[in-house]
């Protein structure tokens, strides 16, 4: 189909390839020109500015964040300013306050917005292998369900509302960092005992920990499902203490944090329940 791409930074660059390499007919375009430019001889056509992208009739953004967007969206010449019948599908991680801004906007000017978030980093985007939560109209997904399929592996769609994408984005990677804590301080509990940090990564990894615990207890969590315990706090928070005690002088900012959380729970009266009630306090 004919899509504009707008924003070809790390993940960008990627996508709009990606778009070509598919049989999109393919329009960039680029704050820093010289990053547009290339796009010329790898199939794509470079536009002067945003209006003249913005006649492709739908346009994809992938930009730093909401200032960005907000420029390229609200600023003069931008995509509001393209009159009715634009189709935006806004990639950005960005906030849920302006994914609804831009939503009332786009109707209000008699365009249509859907959200497109995309989970992996450069590498997988240059692959074409994405994960593409998507939120928005069922029909308007669905015009631009073949964009989806060449930027990525698979496409989620969580809602009617394109703000439901950026939450689930937003959502996505505020667990991000919490994992990655989470495993540094695994790392310096082995440390103390001699063994390397990929070791234990290998480790992880062989033994599917991430799937494993997301899998068992994701289902528990969400439906609040915490008795019969397979698992109590009590023999939890036994082990969290039992870790802790292993770091020697290590730091273990959010193993503390955790055990201090059972505590809380654990004076409520949730002794017995199943430790994936961490995060319930009633
Ligand atoms: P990036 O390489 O820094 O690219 C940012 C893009 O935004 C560039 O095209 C830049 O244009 C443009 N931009 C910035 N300010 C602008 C403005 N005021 N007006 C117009 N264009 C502007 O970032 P990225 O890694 O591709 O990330 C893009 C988005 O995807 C971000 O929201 C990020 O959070 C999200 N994301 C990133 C990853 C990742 O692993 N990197 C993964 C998933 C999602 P110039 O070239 O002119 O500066």
């Amino acid at each position: 189909m004919d899509v504009a791409f707008i924003g070809l930074g790390q993940m960008g660059s990627g996508m709009a390839d990606n778009l070509v390499a598919t049989g999109h007919k393919v329009t960039v375009w680029n704050r820093d020109w010289t990053k547009a430019e290339p796009f010329a001889e790898r199939g794509a056509i470079v536009a002067a500015d945003l209006a003249v992208a913005a006649r492709t009739g739908t346009v994809m953004t992938m930009l730093a964040d909401d200032a960005a967007l907000e420029a390229v969206s609200f600023g003069d010449g931008g995509l509001l300013a393209a009159g009715p019948g634009l189709l935006h599908v806004s990639c950005s991680t960005v906030s849920v306050d302006l994914t609804a801004r831009l939503a009332a906007a786009h109707a209000a000017a008699g365009q249509r917005f859907v959200s497109a978030q995309v989970l992996g980093r450069p590498d997988v985007a240059a692959a074409g292998k994405l994960s593409v939560i998507a939120a928005g109209a069922e029909d308007d997904l669905d015009i631009v369900q073949p964009l989806f399929d060449s930027i990525g592996a698979t496409t989620h769609r969580v809602g009617e509302r394109p703000m439901m994408a950026a939450a689930a984005k937003l959502a996505f990677n505020a667990g991000i960092p919490a994992i990655m804590q989470m495993m540094t301080e695994q790392f310096r509990i082995v440390a103390a005992h001699g063994i390397a940090a990929d070791q234990m990564a290998a480790l992880l990894l062989e033994v599917n920990y991430g799937n494993r615990l997301i899998g068992s207890y994701g289902p528990m969590i969400a439906e609040k499902r915490f008795e019969p315990a397979g698992f109590p706090m009590r023999l939890g928070r036994k082990d969290v203490g039992l870790a802790l005690a292993a770091a020697a002088d290590a730091e273990l900012p959010l193993t503390e944090l955790i055990a201090e959380r059972m505590d809380v729970i654990i004076a409520a009266g949730g002794v017995e329940r199943d430790w994936s009630a961490i995060g319930q306090s009633k």
